[in-house]
């Protein structure tokens, strides 16, 4: 099974990603989460990235679409993938599609992830990640986490931190770069058979036992 996710920054890619890897074994790949371990990691791959995540813009596509072709032509990625944050423009739309192709690969499934922009602001603005499994929680939420609980990645509990880029003013500029870039490339896939518009602004349970349904009807 080979699922595509779209939406906007904050309507949730990452968390039903989370979910279907849960249940279902398939390969998470994010975009973001790769280009966060290779700054970690210090690689050049990272290097060329941060300063254009920091601000809120997009990596080069050139940089993007290497680091896919490398990921998705490694053998986990034939058993099933959920692509979450790539394609986000034109050029990265035409490269997926011409990737796929040579790989002998289809998208089984894709979903568009709607909701409303004040929303975006106030997830992704609240918004705090595990540096180390990249779980995604609310400021909210934080408080309520018992410290009994573990990380899934390292021992003890999760180290919990606000993303540069989900500053405020950071957070604006993203969703804005999103209807510039992003929102134009929905169109490629909307006449799909396989495309889902998806109500993001319900709870992630109720997300995902739509994403289920659609799942076993593909
Ligand atoms: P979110 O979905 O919450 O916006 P991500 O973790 O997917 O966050 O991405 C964070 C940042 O990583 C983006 O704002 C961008 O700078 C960079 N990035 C991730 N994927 C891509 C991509 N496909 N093309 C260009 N830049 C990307």
């Amino acid at each position: 099974m080979n699922i595509l996710f779209l939406g906007p920054p904050g309507s949730g890619k990452g968390t039903q990603s989370k979910m279907l890897q849960d249940k279902y074994g398939l390969v998470h790949l994010s975009t973001g989460d790769m280009f966060r371990e290779a700054i970690g990691k210090k690689t050049e791959v990272g290097m060329k990235a941060k300063a254009f995540m920091d601000r809120g813009e997009y990596v080069p596509d050139g940089v993007v679409i290497d680091l896919i072709r490398d990921r998705l032509s490694q053998s986990d990625c034939k058993n099933g993938f959920i692509l979450d944050g790539f394609p986000r423009t034109e050029p990265q739309a035409k490269a997926l599609d011409g990737l796929l192709k040579s790989l002998h690969m289809e998208l089984d499934s894709i979903f568009f992830f709607d909701l409303a922009k004040e929303i975006l602001v106030a997830r992704l603005s609240s918004r705090r990640t595990c540096r180390n499994c990249n779980r995604v929680v609310s400021a909210e939420q934080l408080k309520e986490i018992p410290t009994s609980e573990t990380c899934s990645k390292k021992s003890g509990p999760c180290d919990f931190y606000q993303r540069t880029d989900d500053s405020a003013e950071v957070v604006t500029k993203r969703i804005e770069v999103y209807q510039n870039q992003t929102a134009p490339i929905i169109g490629f896939y909307e006449k799909s058979k396989s495309f889902l518009r998806v109500d993001g602004s319900v709870a992630p349970e109720a997300v995902f036992s739509v994403l289920e349904k659609a799942l076993k009807k593909a």
